[in-house]
């Protein structure tokens, strides 16, 4: 795991987002002591504070069947049980798919799982960041509003953060079209989960065009979120950890695409409007 650290510092970056675990395996070795103590040790050497974990994707809290529902439960204790030990603050995760029995149903299921969950876990520490999705086939939480009412319904709501991810926003149908559009964007967040309980920021953009509903995503500049969209919402999270969830190859020139899109996005930051 510490490879991250040491990938991230080569890249120039302050942040890192990782799995603490094979994102599409169920059953996870335990960590070995000793991998925890070289990855705390590369915290230390790289000087990276800012770590965020991405759950597995095969976690469903949302789903209609109790099997699938109780292994993610199990796996999803793990992966705050994984934070714990590593010292990270921050776990995202996609809140679900309802699979046809409905967006209620779907949404109460999830906030059950996490009653259940906190309960497990008491006094724990890594926040869940809930990830607003592009709300792909019956995928729940592509509203502010999904995230809002998972938020207030937990008997835990201060363990609860979130996460946006502008090409999911995007696809999603919220207008990143625009410095304009994304000032709104930010005005909606405001009058639902609040500025404050955004944690992480996916900087992505998409391949896809507004309200398509599928999640793909592009280099910086290269898709259908708005550059001066990118500018509004680094300014507003100035001070969290940002994400590229961008394809790792490398850029026509040779050099990593992660260097060529943090460059664009330092480039945007500067200019004046
Ligand atoms: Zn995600
Ligand atoms: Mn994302
Ligand atoms: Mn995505």
């Amino acid at each position: 795991m510490y490879n991250a650290l040491l990938e991230a510092e080569r890249l120039e970056m302050d942040c890192v987002q990782v799995f603490t675990k094979n994102q599409r395996q169920w059953a996870a070795p335990p960590l070995k002591k000793d991998d925890i103590a070289l990855w705390h040790e590369h915290r230390q050497s790289t000087g990276i504070q800012h770590v965020v974990s991405h759950d597995s994707y095969l976690i469903n809290l949302a789903s209609p069947k109790r099997d699938v529902r109780e292994k993610s439960i199990k796996l999803y204790i793990d992966e705050i049980e994984r934070c714990e030990v590593l010292d990270i603050p921050h776990l995202v995760m996609h809140p679900g798919a309802h699979l046809g029995i409905g967006e209620e149903k779907g949404l109460d299921r999830i906030v059950k799982a996490f009653d259940r969950i906190h309960q497990k876990l008491p006094d724990y520490r890594t926040l869940t960041c809930l990830e607003i999705t592009a709300g792909q086939g019956t995928t729940l939480g592509y509203t502010l509003e999904h995230l809002q009412f998972i938020i207030e319904n937990v008997d835990e709501p201060d363990r609860m953060a979130v996460c946006i991810d502008t090409a999911h926003a995007l696809a999603a149908g919220y207008d990143l079209t625009g410095a304009a559009g994304a000032r709104g964007f930010l005005k909606q967040i405001d009058a639902t989960i609040g500025r404050d309980r955004v944690k992480v920021l996916h900087v992505n953009d998409s391949k896809v065009e507004r309200g398509k509903r599928v999640d793909r995503h592009e280099h910086i500049g290269h898709g259908y979120v708005d550059r001066e969209a990118f500018a509004v919402l680094c300014r507003a999270f100035k001070s969290i950890p940002k994400i590229l969830e961008t394809p790792k190859a490398e850029a026509p020139d040779g050099r990593p695409w992660d260097t060529v899109n943090i460059e664009t996005l330092q480039e945007l930051m500067k200019t004046k409007r």
